[in-house]
């Protein structure tokens, strides 16, 4: 094994929230900082000729390969766990800006009483009514303490959108059930394309507060306060699974890699896969000295450090705290340990599957224009005699729309499932067929975990993750409730047929989801149940920060990098502030 000098911060992981951290510690202090990334580099001009759905959206070219490193799945603890050999439900990215290369670009922030989740349902609704098996918790951090990190994420990222709570000022059009913002968006919302359009008129004439979907695909040229500019959407179509041509949406390469470039202390090193945490325990207390990978050539290698931040993303993230045996280990049988526990999957389907007389123009839009209605998220319904906590959102998109992907869904009239009048009828519907998704907010449960497995292993003999996950009565119940509520909806769009979500079952891997898997190293305010402390310090290791969804305690139904970066940002603050100040527990 090769041992390369010292440095002062290793990053393992070069996505939003590993990138991120190196542009703060480049930008705001002198220190030595190595990103270590597993995949290959990128930037914006590899994204020129992208408009191949076959190797982008369908062979997945920017995603995780599977035959090399995947997770095992079983939905009970007493079951066996096996393989997924291909990545469907959810998609891992890989390379430089991670899974942020081909995102949607949809960034609300999450309602404020998510954060005190296990609080304010207790005061609402009382212990009584908590699921049997739940691990509900609150985060340790208030959305009042976060709201400056939200805002300068926005501003980051130039987020399009309106407002809808200003300062308390409720306002018209926008989402009037945000939390309080100190700031309108940093540009307009987007264009609304046509088919969003008919959902935000049927939704409003039916009662409810439709509002555009905060996007960071931008509606207009925007420079950000480090001087980077991108340049407006042009509605190509061709977004989430892809890189953005032009760089209009928001992407690690285009907002924060031109600012590292200039910072000569950050260095990042492609083709490093990091397999451990090295660290030292003695005398009841630990400390990191650094990682271990291999390089593209397979060689090991020993890089030193001072401080490590994991940014690996949720699977990773967990994973090496597992293998590098740093922590306890969550033993869902007697409730031990919290490395690995309150693994969630945010509830995302098509509610309704509505077709039309006339055409929708899906083939243009982005992944993020389009229109949200809140009315049911979180709270805001009274549960009291509902059987279900907490809610979600509805939404509707365009760019929904890929030749392949998307070809096929004919309405429950067409009869035939094969032969001519199956194609005619595929073919009539192919841009008059739309969908009003659901995105509901995923509790977290005793015995939704990850932990090794015991059988199967990845390209470099280590253990693969084990997922244990189900769905529990919650999501059941929530997504038979918003059904029939998403199905008036499109009849009030005027669809002349539907086909609606016909109910969850067991936790099923073979249609996408999202790629909103959180948990697995979650903050709080106590090291008795979570793993790191709420400025994402590890509670045994106070010299290792974790980064990324893998801290949520529970997963709110919004989208979840806009409160990746904000706590991402919250976290630099304290390490550039206080931590390298005086290196020490920060809570
Ligand atoms: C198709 C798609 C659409 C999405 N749309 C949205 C959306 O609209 N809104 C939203 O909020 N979120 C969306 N997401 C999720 C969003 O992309 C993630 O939340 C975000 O990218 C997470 O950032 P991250 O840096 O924490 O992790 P990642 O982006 O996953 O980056 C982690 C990086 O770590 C690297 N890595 C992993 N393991 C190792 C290792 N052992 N050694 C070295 N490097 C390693 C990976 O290669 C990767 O580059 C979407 C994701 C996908 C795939």
């Amino acid at each position: 094994m090769k041992t390369l000098p010292s440095v002062d911060v290793v990053i393992v992981g070069g996505g939003w929230s590993g990138l991120l951290m190196a542009k703060e510690l480049g930008a705001r202090t002198a220190l030595s900082v190595v990103v270590l990334e597993r995949g290959g580099p990128r930037k914006t001009a590899d994204y020129a000729d992208d408009m191949d759905e076959v190797d982008y959206a369908i062979r997945l070219h920017m995603m995780q390969d599977a035959s090399k490193e995947t997770v095992t799945l079983r939905h009970t603890r007493s079951a066996r766990a096996l393989p997924l050999r291909e990545h469907i439900a959810f998609l891992p990215g890989t390379g430089i800006g991670g899974a942020g290369e081909h995102w949607a670009g949809v960034t609300p922030r999450p309602l404020p009483d998510c954060f005190e989740i296990l609080s304010s349902t207790m005061r609402r609704y009382g212990k009584a009514r908590l699921p049997e098996d739940h691990a509900i918790q609150d985060w340790g951090v208030t959305y009042d303490q976060l709201e400056p990190y939200f805002t300068r994420a926005e501003l980051l990222m130039g987020i399009s959108g309106k407002a809808g709570n200003l300062r308390g000022k409720q306002i018209e059009g926008g989402n009037i059930f945000e939390g309080w913002r100190s700031a309108e968006y940093p540009t307009p919302a987007t264009k609304t394309p046509y088919f969003p359009a008919l959902f935000r008129d049927a939704a409003r004439s039916l009662g409810y507060h439709p509002h555009p979907i905060p996007s960071a695909t931008i509606s207009q040229a925007y420079t950000n306060p480090d001087g980077v500019t991108r340049p407006g959407c042009t509605y190509c179509g061709f977004c989430a699974r892809f890189g953005c041509m032009i760089g209009a949406r928001a992407q690690p390469s285009n907002t924060l890699l031109p600012v590292i470039e200039k910072h000569k202390n950050v260095s990042i090193r492609t083709g490093a896969n990091v397999r451990r945490i090295v660290h030292e325990d003695a005398g009841g207390k630990s400390r990191a000295n650094g990682v271990k990978y291999r390089d593209a050539s397979g060689e090991e290698i020993l890089q030193p450090a001072e401080l490590v931040f994991l940014a690996s993303w949720t699977l990773n993230n967990t994973r090496l705290l597992l293998l590098s045996d740093v922590g306890e280990a969550y033993d869902a049988a007697t409730g031990r340990g919290s490395t690995g526990r309150n693994l969630t999957h945010q509830v995302e389907i098509g509610a309704v599957h509505a077709f039309f007389k006339q055409p929708l123009n899906l083939f243009m839009g982005s992944g993020a224009a389009g229109i949200h209605v809140s009315d049911v998220d979180g709270d805001l319904l009274d549960h009291s005699a509902l059987p279900f906590l907490r809610g979600g959102f509805f939404l509707a998109e365009s760019s929904t729309s890929r030749p392949i992907a998307n070809f096929g869904v004919v309405p429950p009239s067409v009869k035939a499932a094969w032969g001519a009048e199956w194609k005619k009828a595929a073919v009539e519907y192919y841009d008059r067929t739309g969908r009003i998704g659901f995105s509901g907010e995923h509790l977290a449960y005793r015995e939704n975990y990850m932990d090794l497995d015991a059988t199967y292993r990845d390209q470099y003999g280590d253990a693969l993750l084990r997922f244990t996950l189900n769905w529990r009565e919650n999501e059941r119940k929530m997504v038979e409730f918003i059904t029939p509520k998403a199905v008036e909806i499109a009849r009030a769009m005027g669809a002349t047929e539907m086909i609606p979500f016909q109910g969850l079952g067991n936790y099923d891997t073979r249609y996408y989801q999202s790629t909103h898997i959180q948990g697995g190293t979650i903050m709080g305010a106590s090291p008795s149940n979570s793993v790191v402390n709420p400025y994402l310090q590890h509670w045994q290791v106070p010299n290792l920060f974790v980064l990324g969804g893998s801290v949520f305690p529970h997963n709110p139904a919004v989208n979840p990098t806009l409160t990746i970066l904000a706590l991402t940002l919250h976290t630099a603050d304290a390490v550039v502030d206080r931590y390298l100040k005086k290196p020490e527990a920060l809570a």
